[in-house]
């Protein structure tokens, strides 16, 4: 990113609360309201960034997780533009997936009912393209898409771009992952140039330099510090024995059944016995540590990422650069001894809609490094005795999706898509049963509930995808 001219905003948590609120926008008074119907009475830090500048119009590079409040932070500027009485589509929204194109206009349409008639319309694939066009020619001031069905209905002439004034990329890393880059380049091309331009990304990897260098005029860049959102945490410390320590792990995770869980260890050797020890006790853990291949590295994190594995243990050297946040908890097997360090790693729990745990094991010997993280805190971490962690629900914490791995990928030319309408079609199961799906190069991973695991299996090793008979396997997760 560096030789970009753009210029740099950043904000933190901590924000003095003026600048946090959004009556200081120029939104209007019936925006605001809505605002606060919603319950939205502060700026998330993305939104305190950003927004003051969007709503100028200037173009954004802005580094966002979900769970940020990032769909506000654009929806708002896009709806401040928009002229209701004409029906042209006068925004873009480009999402790598179906589920987050859902997810994106529910908060539109949301953040839009202070106003009579403004349509948001869905155009993803894996549904028949019919209806889609017969909702187009009723008009949609907004659409919000995955880039291969919005090509799809340029190359128709069913979605004309000419009265377009915002285009954004949402999850444009995630995008480019997916490999959508040639998508998302003739979709910018149809666009009036004289358009602004806003881009949220969770990384920064080299693509997305490109992008910007080709999409965006002038960017500003917003970045927020890495300091946690610390309302949304809550931090607990258990004093254990060193032997008390793994098996701790352990209670936590079947007392507290957070959905993913980030365990940080102090050494590769500590991750191992930790996986071994939850392995054991029927909880399916991944380590993340050094030696990994690319492939194996890969295939464990889309696993965390998809829901199908509970537990990733992690060295801080392993996770670092990881776009892993908006976890249900973090657990500090050890202290670290670097105070700064403890704060970032449990900045990875806490969402903008939601609390997250951070619970840290402490021996007696390590109580020097909790006296500096309290210093470092400004106050005194809560003990809480290890005795008070009762397994709740039935049997070990178990994760709710299965991810099965399909040989072929963008190799193959296989799109998400492909493999929702192979699941969703004749194979009779519900898009809601299917969770995300990863295209790699030669692999493509999909998530499906546990409960149909086996059947979507046999159904795909039965029936084709674009076409072509695949051979799936499940994942150990
Ligand atoms: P997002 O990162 O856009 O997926 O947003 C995460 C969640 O935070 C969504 O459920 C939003 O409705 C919610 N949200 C967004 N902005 C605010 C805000 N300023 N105050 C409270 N909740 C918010």
């Amino acid at each position: 990113m560096n030789d970009l001219s753009a210029t740099k905003t950043s904000a933190a948590a901590g924000t003095t609360p003026n600048n946090m609120a959004f009556s200081g926008l120029p939104l209007s008074p019936a925006a605001l309201a809505n605002l606060v119907s919603l319950g939205y009475t502060t700026m998330t830090p993305i939104q305190a960034a950003s927004l003051p500048l969007a709503l100028a119009g200037h173009d954004l590079i802005a580094q966002a997780q979900t769970g940020s409040g990032k769909t506000a932070a654009f929806a708002l500027a896009l709806l401040a533009r928009l002229q209701t009485k004409k029906p042209d589509t006068q925004a873009l929204v480009l999402c790598p997936t179906r589920e987050l194109a859902d997810q994106v206009t529910q908060e539109i349409r949301r953040l839009a009912r202070s106003e009579d008639n403004i349509k948001a319309l869905t155009l993803c694939g894996g549904v028949p393209i019919r209806n889609q066009l017969d909702s187009l020619a009723h008009g949609a001031h907004i659409v919000v898409g995955t880039p291969g069905r919005i090509v799809d209905h340029l190359e128709r002439g069913s979605l004309p771009l000419a009265s377009l004034n915002t285009l954004v990329l949402d999850e444009a890393d995630r995008m480019l992952d997916m490999g959508f880059a040639e998508e998302i380049a003739a979709i910018a091309a149809q666009c009036p140039r004289d358009r602004q331009t806003l881009l949220f990304s969770a990384t920064y990897p080299e693509g997305i330099e490109q992008i910007s260098r080709r999409f965006l005029r002038n960017p500003r860049e917003v970045k927020l510090s890495a300091q946690p959102n610390a309302n949304k945490i809550r931090q607990r410390f258990y004093e254990v024995a060193e032997d008390q320590r793994l098996h701790a792990v352990g209670l936590l995770l079947n007392h507290y059944r957070p959905e993913r869980t980030l365990a940080f260890c102090n050494t590769k050797a500590q991750c191992r016995d930790l996986v071994a020890v939850l392995q054991a006790q029927g909880i399916a853990a991944l380590a993340l540590h050094g030696d990994l291949e690319q492939r194996e590295r890969d295939q464990v994190l889309i696993q965390f990422a998809n829901r199908s594995c509970p537990v990733l243990v992690a060295t801080d050297v392993a996770a670092r650069g990881l776009d892993i946040s908006g976890l249900e908890a973090v657990i500090n097997v050890d202290i670290t001894p670097d105070a700064e360090l403890h704060t970032h790693r449990v900045g990875r729990t806490g969402r903008a809609d939601a609390q997250g745990w951070a619970f840290s094991l402490a021996s007696l010997d390590e109580m020097g490094r909790v006296g500096r993280i309290d210093e470092m805190q400004g106050r005194a971490g809560e003990f809480h005795p290890l005795t008070e962690l009762t397994p709740t629900g039935s049997g070990p914490l178990c994760a709710p999706m299965v991810t099965l791995q399909i040989l072929g990928g963008r190799k193959e030319k296989i799109r998400p898509g492909d493999v929702l309408g192979a699941l969703t079609g004749s194979a009779g199961f519900a898009a809601a049963q299917i969770g995300k799906i990863n295209v790699n190069e030669f692999s493509t991973y999909v998530a499906v509930a546990r409960e149909i695991a086996d059947a979507a299996l046999r159904a795909l090793n039965a029936g084709t995808v674009k076409g072509k008979r695949v051979k799936a396997r499940p994942m150990e997760g």
